[in-house]
């Protein structure tokens, strides 16, 4: 079964490098392209939402954007494989290639 939040994610990351023209990971264009994430607390653990104010910019809450890998973007057409679900005592379940922590509760 499909964990929507990981879908919401994914589908964030390819418009991200849609947005970009190019792989993400490639750390030397960095400058060329930075996403720029703002606070929004309304905003559902685990989603993203495009900024209204900042285009190319997507909102977050803190916890989100607190459990989020710094390598978040070090993703492709691999995506798929290298899925690596945790299933937290909270009940939800997250990717450990997109979040360090658990993006609903926090935990480890
Ligand atoms: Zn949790």
């Amino acid at each position: 079964m499909k964990n929507p939040s990981d879908e919401q994610v994914r589908e964030t990351l390819r418009q991200l490098q849609q947005q970009a023209g190019q792989p993400l990971w490639e750390t030397d264009r960095a400058e060329d392209f930075q996403v720029q994430f703002r606070l929004d607390e309304k905003i559902s653990p685990a989603k993203f939402k495009s900024d209204p104010l900042i285009p190319g910019g997507y909102l977050a809450n803190s916890l989100t954007l607190r459990a989020m890998r710094p390598t978040l973007f070090v993703a492709g057409s691999s995506v798929d494989e290298l899925q690596t679900l945790h299933h937290c005592a909270c009940g939800e379940a997250w990717d450990a290639q997109f979040w360090k922590m658990c993006p609903f509760c926090g935990r480890d």
